[in-house]
């Protein structure tokens, strides 16, 4: 097998409620494809609704921090960072950031799968999509994403158009929501996340697209990468087709993190 040489910075674990396997296999797997790093990212407990299926609950909290640190134990050959997956709810940002602050994570993803209380990438409320204004619900979206880089809390905007999850796009140029977006996650300094994990979903692209990309890049924005693992099976999943898009749109090093310190790790060379 071709060693991949990247680094996966989202994968999740069984305290989701939606992901399967040991943790000792998500690291195993990323030693097998020749990942050079990984970061777990668990969805955080989720503070505005109760759904076990969906996040953790807040008990499970520091369980789950230790159980990264006994991987991490088990895998000396391998870093493993200690991420997590936030979902960014308004209203919520003060109570977010001392539960944060409460662990000792390496970094923070922040995440939208709800737009003003509907879980719109949630296969279960596919019924939202009828009838709706998809231009007003993508530049909803965007807001928000920009609204979740500017609360501070988060290091990384996780699956950064997860909007287009389910192919359901405006017929309008979104480029202008793009924009105005991206200005404010750069002036905020967070980075933004290249995920394979569209791939797999009905709108069968890399997050985000190129256009995108290229936005963030103009506007010197740092990418991580991840496959939102939620089997063993998808550590790494793809990342190779993420590589070319990587360097078309100009990037030579992808973000890493460490005590929410921010460094760059070279993109290998060649195809
Ligand atoms: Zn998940
Ligand atoms: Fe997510
Ligand atoms: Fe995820
Ligand atoms: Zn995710």
């Amino acid at each position: 097998m071709k060693k991949l040489n990247l680094v996966d910075y989202h994968m999740h674990t069984v305290r989701c409620g939606h992901a399967e396997g040991r943790m000792e296999e998500y690291a195993a797997q990323a030693l097998e494809v020749g990942l050079r790093e990984i970061g777990f990212s668990d969805h955080f407990p989720l503070l505005h609704i109760e759904d076990k299926t969906l996040a953790m609950g807040l008990e499970e909290l520091p369980l789950y921090v230790g159980e990264v640190g006994e991987v991490r134990a088990k895998f000396p050959q391998l870093p493993i960072r200690l991420g997590i997956e936030v979902d960014y709810i308004p209203g919520y940002e003060d109570r977010l950031s001392s539960l944060l602050a409460e662990h000792p994570f390496d970094y923070i993803m922040g995440s939208l799968h709800f737009v003003d209380g509907w879980g719109f990438d949630d296969p279960r409320n596919l019924d939202g999509y009828e009838g709706r204004d998809l231009f007003q619900l993508w530049r909803r979206y965007f807001e928000l994403l920009g609204d979740a880089a500017e609360s501070g809390l988060f290091d990384v905007l996780a699956h950064p158009d997860l909007i287009k999850k389910f192919g359901f796009r405006p017929d309008a140029d979104v480029t202008c929501l793009y924009r105005e977006c991206l200005d404010r996650v750069a002036a905020a300094g967070v980075a933004v996340e290249v995920s394979t994990a569209g791939l797999r979903k009905p709108v069968g692209e890399i997050y985000p697209s190129e256009g995108f990309l290229r936005l963030c890049h103009d506007r010197g924005i740092a990418v991580t990468l991840g496959s939102d693992a939620h089997r063993p099976g998808e550590v790494g999943d793809r990342l190779e087709e993420a590589l070319p898009l990587l360097r078309r749109v100009g990037y030579g090093e992808v973000a890493v993190f460490e005590a929410r310190v921010r460094a760059y790790l070279a993109l290998p060379e060649g195809g």
